[in-house]
């Protein structure tokens, strides 16, 4: 089909970058268990090494199973173009890579998933980079902590653990102040619950392992570009600007305009750091994407209902569900995700560090585990698990104190998941 604007998300999120098989007519989309493809001629060859023609050559650098994946996430965002990746954290390093260099730093929300303050606040570090990070919403201290070397604002559209709304809009207006990109990791709203772009975003980042996949099989991620940044705008982004010495001195904006920073993370992203997306995997994110919406509205309805429930239980202290009236974050998300807050937040129990470990040990339809996004109800106690090394100070600054536990809700029976809740409640409170 051809890709109009007048389609919706439902038809797109089924059709966009896929068409029948050229070769055979496969409705479906083939997975492409190729490693390479065979050139026309040299010439061919020359031209596709030259990057003046499209094409092939070798699936660490495109594939067209992950081609057609790029596609379809690339337009339910809203954006030009879309690189997958071989993870979350690896579509986290390779969005910012064509933006940094030794000495820059990027600016951060401190409310974020926690594997990504770590990979921010000690990892990057070995790159020269380094990360500041900053309550989004004290909007002068954001403004204050930009300096001459910031390269780019990172932040979560509806943050992990849960319950905490960005203004993204408000943050997009610092980002074009300062001259640079606003990056959005858009993992737990999804693009049917949030479009980043629309409210100024320059770059989307996705952890697919979660909701865009679905149900828990594999890993992946995603970066996906406006088109809308101009990297010549002033003498940030060298490697977007000026002559790329790794690709024998083409200047990728002036030769790719809206696609240079897709072109970029193909021909020397994934080129150099290989954190590409295998072909299966794309497969899988392929068969979920085409249910996002029906799964995302259940997941929404489940999260209300529970949350709701949860609220009015006197065996729990706080749950931090932006969807509920009661949350600060209701009004912002309402206009951030008109259809919905989501369906991960966390819940302080009454009885402390306790009642969570027998909490999480009764549930029987909820898993404890370290995922989310799954059509399975999940759990976890990231105080006994994912910060357990972390003092108490920083448990709870991190939104994690021993008395939280996080819950992704599923797409189960939500009367089920109430009656689990309840039995596993009445055997922490025991
Ligand atoms: C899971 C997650 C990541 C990391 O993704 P992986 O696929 O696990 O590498 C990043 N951000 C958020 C919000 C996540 O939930």
């Amino acid at each position: 089909m051809t890709d109009g604007p007048t389609y919706g998300f439902d038809t797109l999120q089924i059709h966009a970058g896929a068409r029948p098989d050229p070769a055979t007519g496969a409705r479906q989309t083939p997975i492409y268990q190729t490693t390479a493809y065979v050139f026309r001629d040299t010439d061919h060859a020359a031209a596709l090494f030259n990057l003046q023609e499209v094409g092939f050559i070798y699936s660490r650098l495109t594939n067209p199973t992950v081609a057609v994946l790029q596609e379809r996430i690339a337009t339910l965002e809203g954006g030009v173009g879309a690189v997958c990746c071989s993870s979350g954290h690896a579509a986290q390093i390779m969005a910012i890579f064509p933006l940094m260099g030794p000495g820059k730093n990027i600016i951060a929300s401190t409310r974020l998933y926690g594997g990504t303050v770590t990979q921010f606040s000690q990892t990057i570090k070995r790159f020269g980079w380094s990360c500041k990070f900053v309550d989004f919403d004290d909007l002068d201290a954001v403004r204050a902590a930009v300096d001459d070397d910031t390269r780019a604002i990172f932040g979560e559209a509806i943050a992990n653990p849960g319950g905490y709304i960005m203004d993204v809009r408000a943050i997009a207006d610092i980002a074009d102040e300062a001259g640079v990109p606003l990056i959005i990791d858009n993992t737990s709203a999804t693009p049917y619950l949030c479009r980043p772009i629309e409210h100024g975003a320059t770059l989307v980042v996705h952890s697919t392992t979660k909701y865009l996949t679905g149900n828990g099989t594999v890993t992946g991620g995603c970066v996906v570009d406006s088109g809308k940044f101009d990297w010549s705008a002033n003498d940030k982004f060298p490697s977007l600007s000026q002559p790329e010495p790794a690709y024998h001195g083409l200047k990728f904006h002036e030769t790719f305009g809206a696609l240079a920073y897709t072109f970029h993370g193909i021909a020397i992203g994934l080129r150099d750091l290989g954190m590409t997306m295998n072909p299966q995997a794309a497969h899988y994110t392929l068969m979920g994407i085409e249910t996002l919406s029906l799964r995302m509205d259940r997941h929404v309805a489940n999260a209300r209902k529970i949350a709701e429930w949860l609220e009015k239980d006197d065996r729990i202290d706080a749950v931090t569900y932006a969807g509920l009236k009661s949350s600060p974050y209701y009004e912002r998300g309402t206009k951030l995700c008109p259809k919905g807050a989501g369906a991960l937040f966390t819940i302080a129990v009454k009885g402390g560090y306790e009642a969570c470990v027998k909490l999480v040990e009764a549930l029987e339809i909820f898993s404890h585990v370290a995922n989310l996004g799954d059509t399975r109800s999940l759990v976890i106690h990231s105080a006994s698990t994912t910060h357990r090394q972390l003092s108490t100070e920083q448990q709870v600054a991190a939104g994690a104190g021993p008395n939280v536990v996080r819950i992704s809700v599923g797409t189960e029976d939500p009367d089920d998941l109430i009656a689990d809740l309840d039995q596993a409640l009445s055997k922490a409170a025991g």
